[in-house]
């Protein structure tokens, strides 16, 4: 088997739809996706996109560049390149439909990667949306690319600069970077390669803890009418937050099958660990991975065990039903943020983005009927979203009582 490099840190991109976000990581990158099954590829596209950079060590104003600059092992001014680390990215869908995937996603990185185009009024909605998910998250590494400059001209590249800072001035993120960019012409991306090593820090892994597990993605890889005797057990898509999970580990998923009212956790064996299509010994985290199982198919397809979490049987935090909750709202122009008893909302807690009805709310406290149960712990931190007229807009986040 391989050896295989770890990343050291997850990345997420945020920002509006279109600003540039994908081809960002196409330019950081040199294998966009490309090593998955088409399902997978097209899922993840959809979803949330992985893709490894690695960084390497060349010389020049902005020592550190991509992946995506290096042809045959060579810097661009063709002397060789020095690997220095390998950072995961996290490719987040722009469209607000998929904000609680993006929020989902925040919730096990260690930075971001903003990117706002300059051509636009700044900041436009998926960005402000973005900006505040990440600030509730508690997100703590932000590099800012003002990307598609090859479209404006200098006045309008700073009035767009100024634009930016002032959206940041007061915030947590008030001395994030900007770096200016084009993605599309490669320009710059040195630059940014260089700032994101500087500002996202490899995480210190502890691989003594006991795994856990988000499950992002599950699949049936079979294709139809294969034969019971070839039929490959489900295949569960996710990452680690901490710990390890080896070929031939017992595990545990929660929160499992429903019967009546409680939740039976599904315990399996792990017969394969995959990422992109290279076959390791063992998942770690950083990256995505693919985990296959003794699971019947059914109960993995179509991304059925989507927001679960996978552990060390008997080791899982509990399963929650319904929730209480210490609320805050978040007060934000033309949106009621307020909660009313009855009215739908959406959750998000971990990798799980689950609908509920408001029980109860007082004060700075709130009840929430989940529609399914969630395996979460005690002072978890959880997004409420709600849909007005018609769009997902974040209104309050809370933090979960016992
Ligand atoms: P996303 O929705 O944020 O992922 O945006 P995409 O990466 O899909 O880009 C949206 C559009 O902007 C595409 O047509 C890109 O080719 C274009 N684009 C991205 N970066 C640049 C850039 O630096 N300059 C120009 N002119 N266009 C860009
Ligand atoms: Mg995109």
């Amino acid at each position: 088997m391989q050896e295989y490099t770890y990343p050291d840190s997850i990345v997420i991109t945020a920002g509006h739809v279109d600003h540039g976000k994908t081809t960002v990581v196409q330019a950081l990158s040199s294998e966009w996706v490309a090593r998955h099954s088409e399902e997978i590829k097209r899922a993840m596209t959809i979803k949330l996109g992985y893709t490894n950079v690695d960084l390497y060590e060349c010389g020049g104003e902005y020592p550190i560049v991509p992946i995506g600059l290096i042809k045959d092992g060579k810097c661009p001014d063709g002397s060789e390149a020095r690997f220095v680390r390998r950072i995961s990215i996290l490719d987040a869908p722009g469209h607000e439909v998929l904000l609680s995937t993006m929020i989902s996603g925040i919730s096990f990185v260690d930075g971001a990667l903003m990117v706002i185009d300059a051509s636009m009024q700044a900041p436009q909605p998926q960005t402000e949306e973005h900006f505040i998910a990440l600030t509730i998250m508690g997100t703590k590494s932000l590099v800012i690319a003002q990307n598609k400059v090859d479209l404006v001209n200098r006045d309008k590249a700073i009035e767009n600069y100024m634009q930016i800072r002032g959206f940041i001035k007061g915030t947590w993120a008030e001395g994030a970077p900007i770096i200016p960019i084009s993605a599309l012409h490669r320009v710059n991306i040195d630059a940014l390669a260089s700032t994101l090593n500087n500002v996202i820090k490899p995480k210190a892994i502890d691989l003594s803890k006991p795994p856990i597990m988000y499950v992002l993605r599950s699949f049936n890889v079979n294709k139809p009418g294969t034969p019971p005797s070839k039929l490959m057990g489900g295949v569960i898509g996710g990452t680690l937050l901490q710990g390890r999970i080896r070929v031939n580990d017992e595990v545990e998923i929660r929160p499992g099958l429903k019967l009546g009212d409680k939740y039976m956790p599904i315990r399996t064996k792990v017969v394969s660990i995959a990422i992109g299509n290279q076959l390791i010994e063992e998942a770690r985290p950083g990256g995505l991975v693919g985990i296959g199982t003794l699971l019947d198919p059914a109960l993995t397809k179509a991304d059925a065990l989507v927001g679960s979490v996978v552990g060390e049987p008997g080791k899982l935090a509990p399963v929650y039903g319904s929730i209480d909750i210490e609320y805050h709202s978040i007060s934000r122009k033309g949106i009621d943020s307020s909660l009313k008893v009855g009215e739908p909302v959406m959750v998000i807690i971990g990798s799980a983005s689950v609908m509920g009805i408001v029980r109860s709310f007082k004060g700075d406290s709130a009840s929430i009927d989940l529609r399914r149960g969630v395996c979460t712990q005690e002072g978890a931190k959880l997004v409420v979203i709600k849909q007005v007229t018609g769009r997902w807009r974040i209104v309050g986040w809370g933090k979960l009582k016992g």
